[in-house]
């Protein structure tokens, strides 16, 4: 009989020494460790709105495959993310396949990818994937901005087939200084990609200049607006490069679920907005509960989530006490040395907040 070393003998040795991706159970808790928007849709549309959806789905024909142009939903996304006219755009399962596609588009001897850091694990992972060295240049101690010398240089002597920058940071909910990106921009040999995934919340974009920087992508989701279910994501940008990343794109890979759905909610995205308003005013009340706390340390944020730090050596200690009273949120310590002591907490509905912050102060007070 055959011996069974076959994924010793031919998986790749760094895909082996992976992890696969975790994803926490949430069953009844609080979730409050993934950027979702809590509040449900379409459970938090009108009654009639919910109707009309249902009859759109129950209109589509799914023995036939999806328009892999899918119009409808591109006239939607590019009005709702003010996308210029003479951009082109590509859509993706997720923007975590842009970026997929994107590394697989450029990957080979010699390339490699700038990204700061502690940013967003999925740019080292994909790198990794691909076969492509993943330059990681620390962010500035004190307030996470760029560093931006040692970015410059990195870039110079590097020169990177792609700089990733996420704007806002995710875990460390900062805008990186305008001016910085702008030298980033300027410097970079090839593509600079800035990823928006939290523009709801930051409000503050790049899109405006993409006919100014023929290099400049702009990567956008609707996960963090509420529709992390669907996953689709959004890469607007030159159609020189845009027109070579969709060369590699699997023909249908948004379904048409997705299309039809995603095109509804932005019809009727003033639900989702005012959610948007919703949660950055409850960011900000919840930053303030939690500056107000001595034994903590926290730093504004952009986004929908507050990055926090621990007294030194607790971190796993109050991560396990919030998971205990059924409160999830991601515990960083270790996964970075500017992260030593953190916990990055997603904005929930006030009363989640509320029960994310009783629990805390238990933990806290209670050694
Ligand atoms: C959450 C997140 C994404 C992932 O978006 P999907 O569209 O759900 O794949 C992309 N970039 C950053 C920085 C994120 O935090």
């Amino acid at each position: 009989m055959k011996g069974s070393d076959g994924p010793e003998r031919w998986i790749r040795p760094e895909i082996r020494e992976l992890a696969a991706y975790h994803v926490a159970e949430s069953g009844s808790y609080a979730k409050l460790d993934a950027m979702e928007n809590p509040y449900p849709w379409p459970g938090s549309l009108p009654p009639a709105l919910v109707r009309e959806w249902q009859e759109r789905l129950a209109a589509l024909e799914l023995n036939r495959y999806p328009d892999p142009a899918a119009p409808e939903l591109i006239r939607g996304l590019r009005r709702y993310m003010a996308v210029p006219d003479d951009a082109a755009v590509l859509l993706g399962n997720g923007s975590d396949e842009l970026i997929q596609l994107l590394l697989m588009a450029v990957a080979g001897e010699g390339r490699s990818v700038l990204a700061p850091a502690p940013g967003f694990s999925m740019y080292a992972m994909i790198s990794r994937f691909v076969g492509l060295p993943c330059h990681q240049v620390p962010l500035r101690w004190s307030d996470f901005s760029l560093d931006l010398d040692a970015t410059l240089d990195a870039i110079e002597r590097q020169q990177p087939a792609v700089v990733l920058l996420a704007y806002p940071n995710n875990p460390t909910g900062n805008l990186f200084r305008e001016r910085d990106v702008e030298r980033v921009l300027e410097a970079a040999p090839g593509l600079v990609v800035i990823d928006e995934a939290y523009y709801p919340f930051a409000r503050a974009s790049f899109m405006d200049r993409l006919g100014r920087h023929p290099d400049l992508l702009i990567l956008r989701t609707l996960s963090k607006l509420g529709l992390a279910g669907l996953r689709l994501g959004m890469l607007a940008g030159s159609g020189d490069w845009l027109g070579e990343i969709d060369k590699i794109r699997l023909p249908y890979n948004i379904n048409a679920l997705t299309q039809a759905t995603a095109a509804f909610a932005l019809e009727h995205a003033a639900t989702l907005d005012e959610q948007a308003g919703r949660i950055r005013r409850d960011r900000d009340e919840l930053y303030r509960q939690l500056a107000r706390r001595d034994a903590l340390g926290v730093w504004p944020s952009a986004a929908n989530f507050l990055l926090l730090r621990c007294p030194p050596g607790r971190a796993g200690e109050i991560h396990r006490a919030l998971f205990r009273s059924g409160v999830l949120v991601k515990n960083l310590h270790g996964s970075h040395p500017l992260l030593d002591d953190c916990l990055r907490v997603t904005v929930g509905t006030p009363g989640e907040n509320g029960r994310f912050l009783e629990v805390l102060d238990h933990a806290l007070g209670g050694s």
